[in-house]
């Protein structure tokens, strides 16, 4: 396990301080260690999650752009549906745009993604004259993700699900639970954007957890840190989280967090 890389500067701030909210920098030591803690308790609890078997670059773009607002289930789905209807990406891209969005509606708004999926192949095409997203690993991680997140649609979360599945860069995807366990929590301001939780969570902890703990938040906030309900009686993050404490102090209390 490896030990949280100095992030601060002679200063006491976080390197990429310019990104984080004012009153994450004011309490910064006690958020490091409340993190580390945070990521050693969800591997006892959880286990160190295996590297799943993931995707060439562009195929994982596409699965991705088909997860958003949909599950990981009718993402595949709707990838597997779209694959057997046009055997190449060059298919896809030539279809009408009608019969694309037909194909992936299992992962729902298909009306966006089938456009979506077609923009990303045409731009990959035109600038790379093949259907490969690898020339990816040769750019800096800001280059590639200024690259990706050009594309309309195709948004920082995605860009960085591919950047650290597929290139392993040092890039902390933060989807709908990674954000509402981040806030419950106290890691992150109530009002934070999902680009400034990411942003906190790439300065707290080093490089190599960011793999392994993004898993494990999105495992709490789908098994039981839930929306609507949080089971924390079951929770192992349950001695240091806020919004716990604040509902322990005042039950009954209206969740103001999303
Ligand atoms: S204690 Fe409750 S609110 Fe806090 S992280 Fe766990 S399930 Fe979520």
């Amino acid at each position: 396990m490896g030990q949280p890389r100095d992030t601060t500067a002679a200063t006491g701030a976080p390197s990429n301080e310019r990104f984080l909210p004012a009153d994450v920098l004011a309490q910064w030591p006690a958020l490091r260690e409340k993190a580390r803690w945070i990521y050693e308790r969800l591997l006892a609890f959880y286990g160190m999650p295996d590297w799943r078997p993931h995707y060439p670059p562009l195929e994982e773009l596409i699965i991705t752009t088909l997860a958003q607002n949909s599950t990981d289930r009718n993402a595949l789905k709707a990838y597997q549906q779209l694959r057997e209807r046009f055997p190449t990406w060059e298919d896809v891209l030539r279809a009408p745009v009608e019969e694309v969005i037909e194909a992936v509606r299992p992962a729902g708004l298909g009306n966006q993604k089938g456009p979506r999926i077609q923009a990303i192949l045409r731009k990959v095409w035109e600038e790379q004259g093949r259907f490969d997203l690898s020339f990816l690993g040769e750019m800096s991680t800001e280059e590639a993700e200024a690259w990706l997140t050009a594309i309309k649609g195709v948004g920082h979360k995605t860009a960085s699900i591919v950047l650290l599945f597929c290139f392993q860069r040092p890039t902390f995807p933060v989807d709908t639970h990674v954000a509402r366990v981040s806030q419950r929590l106290g890691i992150a301001p109530p009002r934070a954007s999902t680009r400034q939780i990411r942003a906190i969570w790439e300065a707290l902890v080093p490089s190599e957890w960011y793999y392994p703990l993004h898993l494990n938040l999105i495992r709490l906030g789908r098994e039981i840190c839930q929306a609507r309900r949080p089971r924390c009686e079951r929770c192992p993050l349950q001695p240091r989280c806020d919004y716990y404490r604040q509902q322990a102090a005042s039950p009954g209390a209206e969740e103001t967090q999303s």
